[in-house]
Order: C-alpha cells, then sequence, then structure tokens
C-alpha cells in the first residue's frame, strides 16, 4: 500500500470562483451590493424561503437572528450540548442564558425529551442543530414546545439539505448558514441567514448595517444626497462583501452536484466498512436528504480494537486525516466554570464528544483516495496497522 495524504476536508474552487472575483473588484464595489443581493435570491429560491440575509459568518447570523427576536437578559435559550460552540455563544452576546440540553446518540441531534424537560417559563427560544447535515427532527421539536418558544435552525452544516420533502432554512421561525471552507460550499467566511417573517427578515436587515433605517446602496442611488439614515436601535456591522457573495453565487451554484457525490461516497463508505462492527455508520435520515457536510463515525468503545484517539493517531501515521465530531459545550471550560456543568450531566453529548469520528468526506478526493480509506480502516480492524 503506497502512503496517501488525505485530509479530513477541503473546500472546491476553480477557474470559476477566480474568474467571478473580477467584477467585484474592477467595478469598485466591494461591500455589501448587487452581488450580495444576487447571492440572497439565489439562496432564498434554492431553500425555498421568503428572505435571506447574507452576513459575516453564521455564527454572525445566529446572533442577529436572536437579537432581532428580542432575547435578552433574563431569557432563556435552549442548545444541544454536542454543537460548535458558536450556537451557545451566541446566546451570551445577546445577554441570554444558553440552557444545554442532551442529544441523541444515533442521530447526534437534539434528544426531544431532554429538551422538552428544560423548557421554563422563561425559555424563549430553541436552537435546532441539523449536526453534519443531517436536519433535526422539526415537527417532533415544534409538538413538544409550547407555541410561544421560537425554534431556530443552526443550519451551518445543512445548505441542501431537506427534512420531509421541505428545504433547510425555512423550516423553523429563522435559520443560520455558513460558508466557512469546513462546510460544504465557502466563501472564505460567511454565513446567511434565512427566514419567511418579513418582520424579523426587516428588522434583522436593519441590525447587520449599525441599525441603519436605510442601506449604503438606497443612499447611493437616491436623489437625496443630503439624506442620513435613522439610528434607532443598537445594531453592528455583519455585511458580507460582494467579493465574498460573488464567490458564493459559482459555488451555490455547484451545491447539488456537491451533495450528489457526497451522498455517493457515504454509500461507499456504508457498504465498503458494513463488517467492521466496532464502528457505526451516521444515520440516514429517514425521510429527506443528508448534505454530509462530515462523514461521523461513532467508535463503540466496548468492541473496539483500539480506542479512538489511538485508531485516530494510527490513520494519521498512515496519512489519513481525522477529527472527532465536535465538542459537547458543557464540557467546555469556560462554561463548566461559568454555569457549574458537569461532564456527566449530559451522557449522550458527553459519549458523542468521546467516541466520535470523522473520517475525510469532500469534493476532492478521488475513487483511489476513498479506497484507501477503507483499506486503512480494515488493517486496523485486522490487527495490521
Ligand atoms: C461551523 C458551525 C458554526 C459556526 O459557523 P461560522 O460560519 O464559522 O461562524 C455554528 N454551528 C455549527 C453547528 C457549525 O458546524
Amino acid at each position: 500500500m503506497t502512503l496517501r495524504r488525505i485530509q479530513i476536508s477541503q473546500p472546491s474552487m476553480g477557474e470559476e470562483e477566480w474568474h467571478a472575483v473580477r467584477e467585484p473588484l474592477t467595478s469598485g464595489w466591494l461591500t455589501q451590493g448587487p452581488k450580495v443581493a444576487a447571492f440572497e435570491k439565489v439562496f432564498a429560491d434554492r431553500h425555498d424561503v421568503a428572505h435571506a440575509m447574507a452576513v459575516t459568518s453564521c455564527t454572525t447570523a445566529l446572533h442577529l437572528a436572536l437579537d432581532a427576536m428580542g432575547i435578552g437578559p433574563g431569557d432563556e435559550v435552549i442548545v444541544p450540548s454536542f454543537t460548535w460552540v458558536a450556537t451557545a455563544n451566541a446566546v451570551l452576546y445577546c445577554g441570554g442564558t444558553p440552557v444545554l440540553c442532551d442529544v441523541d446518540p444515533t442521530t447526534y441531534n437534539i434528544d426531544i425529551a431532554s429538551m422538552k424537560s428544560k423548557v421554563t417559563e422563561n425559555t424563549k427560544a430553541v436552537i435546532a442543530v441539523h449536526l453534519f447535515g443531517l436536519c433535526a427532527d422539526m415537527d417532533g421539536i415544534r409538538a413538544a414546545l409550547p407555541a410561544s418558544v421560537k425554534v431556530i435552525e443552526d443550519a451551518a452544516c445543512a445548505a441542501g439539505a431537506s427534512y420531509k420533502g421541505r428545504p433547510a432554512g425555512g423550516l423553523g421561525d429563522a435559520a443560520c448558514f455558513s460558508f466557512h471552507p469546513r462546510k460544504s460550499i465557502t466563501t472564505g467566511e460567511g454565513g446567511m441567514l434565512t427566514t419567511d417573517d418579513a418582520a424579523l427578515a426587516e428588522r434583522a436587515n436593519m441590525l447587520r448595517n449599525h441599525g441603519a433605517s436605510i442601506s449604503e446602496e438606497q443612499r447611493h442611488q437616491g436623489p437625496q444626497p443630503y439624506l442620513l439614515a435613522a439610528f434607532d436601535e443598537l445594531g453592528f456591522n455583519y455585511r458580507m462583501t460582494d467579493v465574498q457573495a460573488a464567490i458564493g453565487l459559482v459555488q451555490l451554484a455547484k451545491l447539488d452536484r456537491f451533495i450528489e457525490e457526497r451522498d455517493r461516497r457515504a454509500r461507499y463508505y456504508r457498504e465498503a466498512l458494513a463488517d467492521i462492527d466496532w464502528l457505526r455508520h451516521p444515520q440516514p435520515p429517514n425521510s429527506g436528504s443528508h448534505a454530509w457536510q462530515a462523514y461521523v463515525m461513532y467508535v463503540d468503545p466496548k468492541r473496539a480494537p483500539l480506542a479512538r484517539n489511538e485508531i485516530m493517531g494510527k490513520l494519521h501515521a498512515l496519512g489519513v486525516a481525522t477529527r472527532p465530531g465536535t465538542h459537547s459545550v458543557h464540557m467546555l471550560g469556560y462554561y463548566r466554570k461559568r454555569f457549574g456543568h458537569q461532564i456527566d450531566d449530559l451522557p449522550g453529548a458527553r459519549d458523542c464528544e468521546q467516541n466520535t469520528m470523522a473520517i475525510p468526506l469532500h469534493n476532492r478526493m478521488d475513487d483511489d483516495d476513498y479506497k484507501y480509506v477503507v483499506d486503512c480502516l480494515k488493517r486496523l480492524d485486522s490487527g495490521n496497522a
């Protein structure tokens, strides 16, 4: 077996992205402008949602969504613990309290019974994370909550995913996407806030641009040069640049092809590795489509020949990059110190942090790369690595 180097993730960029940035760079319109507007329009259409607002990241999209909903001190927002830290941090940025609940280790998504047990009279919202591209059970979540509680999708990993035939992005009161290079389409950094709620969209739109009542573009094109915007709210600068949006438009046109290929590769892993009984494969969606932001396996600690970290070390030595699925927020130092969480408080999330292992799955790998990953895991299984 000749040694290969396979990265955990690699963005897929080509000549088209290179050409696409020419126009904003030469036109002089660099910040949020016509390219952002076009990107938003195509993104909203693809995800079947009325409003889409491009921002600097999924983190700032989450902050904007919560802020536009009026979340503040005294308000509780329920967040599944097994997620990227940003999901919970966004609640703290608003002065609200993130209340962490457990996840289901078979889907890696929110455990509805645990979520329900955390609801109090102060609960204002739940952030349903579509982790690694699998949509959370949105109908089950909605049905378990009082009608006044808002549901926000953390769709950072779920561009192009669907749930019961409906795309992510319009499944709750608002949704937040990421275009970080670890996600399936990227603009370097970047995010998108989507909603069907016109009033929420209007507030978020104003808040992303310093709280200004009119946009720079409107001012630029308007006939009244003396006009200044009104600033009646405390806003932020979370605008995406037109350079990023030009790249985003090209990437978005490739999204369905990227997902189709990832889905095919995921099926290959599932079949080729079926005989390894200590590796559990990620759950395919009951009805809908997985976006496969990552292929995250669960290493059964009772059956595996080695501890997960040793397995990851051996794969690294063979040139195959792996990562833990993600961390559990209740186990992170800042959250433990501030909220007194104990590691065993949320056993599902604890086990997911300790036992998950993402293996390479992205659009820059070829047939031989996938076969190599499979061969390495089989060698480990037979004790030859
Ligand atoms: C990547 C990610 C984020 C953060 O996205 P950024 O665009 O980097 O801010 C938030 N939540 C989840 C679940 C993620 O995977």
